[in-house]
């Protein structure tokens, strides 16, 4: 990396950072904090709804993203993405905590009265939504970072109106000229928005990825031509390019070169380039109507301040002071419904969940990860030599090595993970959100427990049962038509671990589909 990497790593004065490094707390528009406020009286709520709106906020999106990755939640690899931060918090946790933040930084706060909050939401907004779809196009995969950083990429506007308040009040041109914007504020402060914005996001402990991609987007000389961040800070630069065209709404003028430059610099095909501008339009007439109610009135705010106060102060109450009767009641309900429910999704032997859930929830994650550009990892768990068990020590003693090998495979996984009894002596696990690195520390964990369990036998003897895993992830470049094809690939997969000799792990590669027996193309451990 050729950018110095420093505390003042994206070569700001010292004097400029003396302040900036007091500046925590940044404002969130009050659409967002009214959205927010809905949703923390939806009983319905849940991750995807949250994160929809968290990340039409970005100080918000930077706030969470910090504290899911600060020292308070000791984690082992840092959360990327909203997913996993929202995870990380509980939604619960996310929610009162967005609520809060959003309020007590709204926009009569000390902020700046010159600055065009507006403009300047609708703009990172509209820059968000482009820069996935970018990057998507451009086969870059990361779509979700990459909105992040569309997203992100203008925060440190927020940071130079809060500590001159009066600075874009006083700049000698119209707000919407953003690269004008940008060259005054170089001159008059010595660095520009992009390069405050990925210093921000670097004191924050956010991914490399989103501090480069940041603080390259008016500047790519900060970043190093031969590293991934630069394409990266490429789309971040040309979606801000594309939403100031968009949101110029010249009957497509400025949009035209703005285009060409896209397909130049990422390299897009012509088919992909041929359906971009409608898809484009269509995700900016979305962002548009996040806009239409004009929120940004005082007196709302206050009102929406009072509310949300009002909603706090009965979430909380909620807990301690509900009437003894009513909680009881609700709670018999609750248990019984839930009881009926996770019945029904239960296989009988083991207590995991069963086909039928499984079903479901591959189809449900499939979909999740695909829209937002989530990783997903299925793995097939498959026992070896498992008949012999039954034909040697009996059925009865069978069902008790599957009953103690389902438990094993609960202890590897996650809160947020699935295991599944898919069938017979073959198990399926889902684990979310999860790349490759992190998945094959859990495969390997899993062959290690069964490897070193022993399972009593009636006679005093002791038995070992191994186990195969195929496992395929998709993400990190490598997608999938459908979560039937996820889970075939696994399946394939576990098929060369037999193959191999059984008790190991293989990974699945586009290369099982020419050749089954390629050996030389599989990730193995064993
Ligand atoms: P491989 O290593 O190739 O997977 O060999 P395997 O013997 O494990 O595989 P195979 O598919 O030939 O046999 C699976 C066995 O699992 C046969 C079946 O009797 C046994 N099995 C399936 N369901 C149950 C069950 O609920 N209880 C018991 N005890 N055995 C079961
Ligand atoms: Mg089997
Ligand atoms: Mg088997």
């Amino acid at each position: 990396m050729t950018v110095n990497a420093e505390p003042d790593g994206f070569l700001l004065d010292q004097q400029l950072l003396v302040h900036l490094e007091k500046c925590t707390t940044l404002p969130s528009p009050p659409t967002v904090a009214m959205r927010i406020l809905d949703l923390s009286q939806d009983p319905d709520v849940d991750i995807a709804k949250v994160a929809d709106v968290v990340s039409m906020d970005p100080a918000l999106t930077a706030k969470i993203l910090r504290i899911a990755n600060s020292p308070l939640y000791a984690i082992r690899r840092k959360t990327e993405n909203l997913r996993q931060a929202i995870m990380l918090l509980g939604l619960n946790g996310t929610l009162t905590m967005a609520l809060s933040f959003s309020l007590s930084s709204s926009m009569h706060n000390n902020a700046g009265q010159g600055f065009d909050y507006t403009l300047f939401w609708k703009r990172s907004l509209a820059a968000a939504t482009c820069s996935r779809r970018l990057s998507v196009a451009a086969g870059m995969g990361a779509g979700e970072e990459m909105f992040l950083a569309g997203l992100l990429q203008d925060i440190g506007m927020l940071a130079i109106d809060k500590l001159q308040p009066d600075f874009y009040s006083n700049l000698d041109t119209d707000q919407s000229d953003h690269n004008m914007v940008q060259e005054l504020e170089k001159r008059a402060i010595g660095a520009d928005h992009a390069a405050i914005g990925g210093w921000l996001l670097q004191q924050w402990n956010l991914p490399e990825t989103l501090q480069y991609a940041v603080a390259g987007s008016h500047n790519l000389e900060f970043v190093d031509r031969q590293s991934e961040h630069f394409s990266h800070a490429i789309c971040v630069a040309v979606s801000g390019l594309l939403s100031d065209a968009l949101l110029l709404d010249d009957g497509g003028q400025s949009l035209l070169p703005v285009l060409n430059l896209i397909k130049e610099s990422l390299a897009i095909d012509d088919e992909t380039m041929s359906g971009l501008p409608e898809t484009l339009n269509e995700d900016f007439m979305e962002v548009a109507s996040v806009f239409e109610t004009d929120l940004a009135d005082y007196s709302l705010s206050e009102f929406l301040v009072d509310q949300a106060k009002e909603t706090l102060l009965l979430r909380n109450l909620q807990t301690i002071q509900k009437s003894e009767q009513l909680r009881e009641e609700t709670q018999m309900l609750e248990t019984r419904t839930r009881s009926l429910e996770e019945q029904a999704r239960r296989d009988g032997l083991t207590g995991l969940y069963n086909r039928a859930y499984l079903d479901e929830k591959i189809e449900r994650e499939f979909k999740m990860a695909k829209a937002r550009d989530w990783p997903l990892v299925v793995m097939f768990v498959d026992l070896d030599h498992f008949k012999n068990v039954n034909d040697t020590y009996g059925h009865q003693i069978g069902d008790e090595v599957l009953r103690a090998s389902a438990e094993i495979l609960g202890t590897c996984i996650r809160n947020d993970d699935i295991v599944a009894r898919y069938g017979g002596e073959e198990f399926v696990i889902i684990l979310p959100g999860c790349p490759q690195n992190p998945a094959s520390v859990v495969t390997e964990r899993i062959i290690n427990k069964f490897r070193n369990k022993r399972h009593p036998a009636h006679d005093g003897t002791e038995i070992t049962v191994t186990a195969s895993i195929g496992m395929a992830v998709m993400g990190e470049g490598v997608t999938f038509s459908s979560a039937l094809e996820l889970l075939g690939a696994a399946d394939k997969a576990v098929y060369v671990a037999k193959d191999q000799g059984r008790n190991r792990s293989v990974t699945y590669s586009s290369t099982f589909d020419q050749s089954m027996n390629l050996d030389s193309n599989l990730v193995s451990i064993s």
